[in-house]
């Protein structure tokens, strides 16, 4: 039997980037929120992506101009908003004259119409459009620019196979996927929103122009009902399963599931840029230096029909991104060299495009009333749209609800990111300084993921037995405690692989152990709270 009712403004159906985002930009504007996400915030696609506030470069060929416009202006503002979990990052493109086009691509028809004797190669000329587009799309102030590189004198060259003597240089940036979606969680939290996790919306039903929705908590099994003037569908992979099964809606809309993987190895190289490699294919794969001992490598396009069956990054796709990064390595590397891999699935717009890799990577915003009262579909979009995207949602919010309180994301720090780009360096020094037995590496691992709340997870310790119980690669009961209550951890597994990757460098043991505190301090927490 259902237990208990209440009413919100919005109810907000999953706990990935989009709907954390929401749910944060419509708190802050005195909407009152509930966000039900069914397992861990960020537990689908939002931790599995490429990890980039990107223009999207390889988007140019499709003639996305408006999706890589408002990305290239978006990296810079997300940029200042969390300059602790994100960064700027230059690209080294490689330039090969065997470098060629998807043939699908709008580019590629109209240059195989006007210059049929290219036979779907990429020039050289064509890149260096593409890059100055990218350089002046979008307001770009702290990024710099193109360059071009010579393999044959640069450091960047050394890793790379004798016959790549040229390549382009460009900046985008890094950002930690998941942690992203937490802070933007935690933010919407702070402004009144209310954060379930682990509870699944399993229907919603309207009456007398609310909505009805039965949510279920995935560990108790208990449910109760959640009454809302709005639905916001950011369901991700699940999106166009909830219009069907939960809401009943008699949408057309559909979502096209792509899955994209990645695997990563020990570094593969010792500066601290991407590559950016062209395939032969007209595909594309990034290496990027990860984790600082490790080197991430993807992605790749797969159709993927069920949201249910869990993404795998599979054989084929490992031995594909390993062919690929051996076309321009000089030392190659084997399967032998993955130590971890991951996949997510793409919850694109279905568009009727041929291929997964052509199909648009822009989002889609749709309200749909064919099932009584409103509900926001989101498909689509990119973790560097998400805010705008956010933004766009609350547009249409506003026009069913009256009007809004006024655009407010931009420039407002999620929380921890409360200093400026240029001052990451000597807030790592300082807090080095400050706890001394934490060195160099500590220091910046806490200042990456928690900025200036570093110090409030430190507090006023002077050693390290002071912050509890070691679980291993400094991961400390202090850090697992404010992940639990502030953070929203439950288990090993959102702490070692969603608000770290510390899973990198623990040991199956070590993890179980984390596990086994984590699951008795949460039951200690349950009874407590029954008393
Ligand atoms: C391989 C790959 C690489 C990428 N690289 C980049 C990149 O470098 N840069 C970039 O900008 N973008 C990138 N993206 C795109 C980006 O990751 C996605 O667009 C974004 O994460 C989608 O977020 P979402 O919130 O819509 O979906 P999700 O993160 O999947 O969130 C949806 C959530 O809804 C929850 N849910 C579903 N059904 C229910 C229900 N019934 N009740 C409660 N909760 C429910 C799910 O558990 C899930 O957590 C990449 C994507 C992939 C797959």
């Amino acid at each position: 039997m259902p237990r208990g009712e209440d009413i919100c403004d919005l109810l907000v159906i999953g706990g990935g980037i989009n709907g954390c985002g929401v749910a944060r930009d419509a708190a802050g504007r005195g909407l009152s929120v509930t966000l039900a996400e069914m397992s861990d915030l960020a537990s689908a696609t939002s931790s599995a992506s490429t990890k980039l506030f990107h223009g999207g470069l390889r988007y140019l060929e499709y003639f996305e101009f408006r999706l890589v416009r408002e990305s290239l202006i978006e990296r810079e503002t997300l940029l200042r908003a969390m300059p602790h979990i994100s960064w700027p990052m230059r690209f080294v493109l490689p330039y090969h004259k065997d470098m060629r086009f998807e043939s699908d691509t709008p580019t590629y028809k109209l240059l195989n119409t006007l210059m049929p004797w290219m036979r779907g190669r990429r020039p050289a000329w064509l890149i260096r459009l593409g890059l100055f587009l990218y350089d002046n799309l979008g307001g770009r102030k702290i990024l710099p620019g193109t360059a071009t590189l010579d393999l044959t004198d640069a450091p960047e060259g050394a890793p790379l196979q004798d016959r790549f003597t040229k390549a382009y240089e460009y900046s985008d940036c890094w950002v930690e996927d998941s942690r992203l979606v937490v802070l933007n969680a935690r933010d919407a939290e702070a402004r009144g929103a209310r954060i379930l996790t682990r509870t699944q919306v399993m229907s919603a039903e309207q009456s007398e122009g609310l909505w009805q929705v039965t949510l279920k908590d995935t560990g108790s099994g208990q449910t109760r009902v959640v009454r809302a003037r709005m639905i916001v569908n950011a369901g991700g992979p699940w999106v166009g399963e909830l219009i069907r099964d939960a809401i009943h809606a008699r949408s057309t809309d559909d979502v096209r599931l792509v899955r994209g993987s990645h695997i990563v190895t020990r570094r593969l190289f010792d500066h601290d840029k991407c590559y950016f490699f062209q395939g032969t294919d007209g595909r594309i794969m990034f290496a990027i230096p990860y984790e600082t001992d490790f080197t991430l490598i993807g992605t790749t396009d797969q159709e993927h029909a069920d949201p249910d069956e869990k993404p795998v990054c599979t054989p084929q796709e490992q031995a594909y991104m390993v062919d690929f990064v051996n076309a321009y390595l000089k030392q190659k590397i084997s399967l032998d060299d993955i130590v971890w891999t991951y996949s997510g699935v793409r919850p694109l717009y279905d568009d009727g495009s041929s291929s997964a890799t052509a199909a648009t990577r822009d989002y889609t915003l749709k309200v749909d009333r064919s099932a009584g009262a409103p509900v926001v579909n989101i498909f689509g979009g990119k973790i560097t749209t998400y805010r705008r995207l956010a933004e766009g949602v609350l547009d249409l919010v506003g026009k069913e609800m009256g009007a809004l309180q006024g655009k407010w994301t931009a420039g407002v720090p999620l929380p921890g990111g409360d200093f400026k780009v240029a001052e990451v360096e000597a807030m790592i020094a300082d807090l080095a300084r400050l706890y001394p037995f934490l060195g160099p590496v500590w220091a910046r691992r806490l200042i990456r993921a928690y900025g200036t709340d570093a110090r409030l997870i430190l507090g006023n310790v002077s050693d390290a037995a002071a912050l509890g119980r070691d679980f291993g690669a400094t991961l400390t009961r202090a850090e697992v405690d404010w992940l639990m209550d502030r953070e929203y951890a439950r288990t090993a597994d959102d702490v070692l692989w969603r608000r770290s990757k510390l899973g990198l460098r623990m040991t199956p043991h070590q993890a179980e152990t984390l596990d086994e505190y984590m699951r008795l301090r949460h039951a200690e927490s349950i009874s407590a709270a029954a008393e």
